[in-house]
This record gives C-alpha cells, sequence and structure tokens, in this order.
C-alpha cells in the first residue's frame, strides 16, 4: 500500500467527492475548503512536486490547467473569475507531496495570497 495520501485516494482506499476523472486526472472537492469551490486536480501519477516534472509531463499538466478551466466554467465561475494554485515545499505550504492543482472560485480572492 502506498503511503502517499493522494496515490490512496485515487486507489479507492481513501473516501473522496470526485467531481471528475479520466484515464489520467481525478478531481474532487478539498476536505477544508478555502472558497465555494474548491476543488483539487491531481494526475494518477504520483509526482511529488513541481521540482519533479520532466518534459515528459507538459501535456499532463496542460490538461490539470485546461481541466480546471473545465471545472470552473461548468460552475459558472469562468467569468466571475478563479485562482489555480500550485504550493510548492515548505514556505508555500504544501502539505501533500503528491502534485495537485487548487482551484478555487465563489468569493472575492484577495492578492497577495497570505
Ligand atoms: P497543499 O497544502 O497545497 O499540499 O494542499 C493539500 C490540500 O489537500 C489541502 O487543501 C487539504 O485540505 C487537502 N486534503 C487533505 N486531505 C484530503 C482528503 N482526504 N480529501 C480531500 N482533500 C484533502
Ligand atoms: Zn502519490
Amino acid at each position: 500500500m502506498s503511503d502517499c495520501l493522494f496515490c490512496r485516494l485515487i486507489a479507492g482506499e481513501i473516501p473522496a467527492a470526485i467531481v471528475h476523472q479520466d484515464d489520467t486526472l481525478v478531481a474532487f472537492k478539498d476536505v477544508n475548503p478555502q472558497a465555494p469551490l474548491h476543488v483539487l486536480i491531481v494526475p494518477r501519477k504520483h509526482i511529488a512536486s513541481l521540482n519533479d516534472l520532466s518534459t515528459d509531463d507538459d501535456g499532463l499538466v496542460g490538461s490539470m490547467i485546461r481541466m480546471a478551466a473545465a471545472l470552473a466554467r461548468d460552475g459558472g465561475y469562468h467569468e466571475r473569475g478563479y485562482r489555480t494554485v500550485f504550493n510548492t515545499n515548505r514556505e508555500a505550504g504544501q502539505s501533500v507531496f503528491h502534485i495537485h492543482l487548487h482551484l478555487l472560485a465563489g468569493r472575492a480572492l484577495t492578492w497577495p495570497p497570505g
């Protein structure tokens, strides 16, 4: 059994509110939402952080971003606006070391982030 939380979630060993999945990606609701819409878009492939990407992953990362845009559109947030975030390592607050794209929408998001 993997000790990676998101690998286990993707394998169905941990429950999740999945909103979309395909051969390469799974999108599910964040368990501790920071906005009315807070979804995590996760590749089935285990990659610990953006520091571990290779050129082979360029298409995969592109599909993550395009899925975020599609889910924002599905939710009716594409014109109001939405935020997409990858946190990497300690100072950015990465807590799960399997890359995930946060999609946040449904409230005015401040800048700069905390
Ligand atoms: P990060 O801090 O960028 O690594 O984001 C990890 C995110 O995963 C946090 O927003 C957590 O709330 C979320 N999270 C942790 N465990 C789960 C889970 N079992 N299901 C859904 N989201 C989770
Ligand atoms: Zn993993």
